[in-house]
């Protein structure tokens, strides 16, 4: 059973959060303050966080801020305010999503699990993640295995991005021509086999239960990782 952590002063909200969620097959942590959620966070980490923006002793943005210093751990913030600034320094801050208040406690537990059914750790403030012993980063465009950096042609660097940030999903020879080499390519697909092949070769040292490239035969490729 996986435990959710749900940070929230106001009463009322916490209990609808803590039912909602307990109906749902979770289990449920409260803390009632930023402090409390610290504590309770280092005790033992959940699954996901829900972290609530204006708490007592210790804001919601700076409990974030101090999770995010050690753990990846999905945090979904509980804002206020429908405002974009919010919702922006929630994903800068390395939030996996946010939810408005007020809020359908169905809705909450809607998102709850769809963040928790993403394959990786991506957000889309971070555009970083962890794939076991791989990381990549989108933003600087650099992947590196077991900390050190992995070179790689530019267009196979592309591939590898395509599919990181759609793990689990295959597409065919056409499709990654179209998205990665662009629909005014001219040259064999053959070109894409290719790419895998160097790209396989270059993350040889991954281990294969973490993720690897996968092959469907007639149908494409996948990058497959372990969920
Ligand atoms: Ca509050």
């Amino acid at each position: 059973m996986k435990t959710i952590m749900v940070v929230e002063d106001e009463p009322a909200i916490a209990r609808v959060l803590v039912a909602y969620l307990r109906k749902a097959g979770f289990e449920v942590k409260l803390a009632v303050d930023g402090r409390q959620a610290l504590e309770l966070f280092s005790m033992e980490p959940p699954a996901l966080i829900l972290l609530d923006v204006m708490l007592p002793h210790i804001a919601g943005w700076e409990v974030l801020r101090r999770i995010r210093e050690a753990s990846s751990c999905p945090v979904i913030m509980l804002t206020a305010r429908d405002g974009i600034d919010d919702r922006l320094s929630g994903l800068n801050g390395g939030a996996d999503d946010y939810m408005p208040k007020p809020f359908i406690p169905e809705e909450v537990v809607a998102r709850v699990q769809a963040v928790l059914r993403r394959p990786s750790q991506w957000t889309d403030g971070v555009r970083q993640c962890r794939f076991g012993r791989l990381s990549i980063d989108l933003l600087s465009q650099r992947v590196s295995l077991n900390g050190a950096e992995v070179t790689m042609l530019p267009r196979d660097l592309a591939v590898l991005l395509f599919l990181a940030e759609r793990p689990n999903r295959t597409f065919t020879r056409d499709q990654l021509i179209e998205y990665v080499w662009g629909s005014d390519y001219e040259g064999s697909d053959r070109a894409v086999d290719l790419s895998i092949k160097r790209l396989r070769q270059a993350l040889s040292h991954w281990p294969a239960e973490e993720g690897e490239i996968r092959t469907f035969r007639g149908t494409g490729y996948q990058l497959w990782i372990e969920s």
